[in-house]
């Protein structure tokens, strides 16, 4: 098995890697644009928007483990 790793990439290729992250989770997250069959509440999420937010959480899991920092706002 292959170890995951950004060791081989340079400083700024890491940076490009977290905002890249960071797209792509701003993309998933449903907080910022709740579609119309969703309630302003987790519990209320509907399911297209709830797998979003689960997929917006393994982004965020794997950027943890492979140590890229990401800007998270
Ligand atoms: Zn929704």
């Amino acid at each position: 098995m292959t170890t995951m790793t950004t060791d081989s990439l340079t400083e700024a290729q890491q940076i490009t890697l977290g905002q890249m992250v960071a797209d792509a989770i701003d993309r998933r997250e449903p907080g910022r644009r709740w579609c119309d069959d969703c309630q302003p509440a987790p519990a209320g999420l509907c399911q297209p928007c709830a797998d979003d937010f689960d997929q917006a959480d393994r982004y965020k899991a794997l950027a943890a483990v492979l140590g890229v920092e990401v800007d998270d706002q």
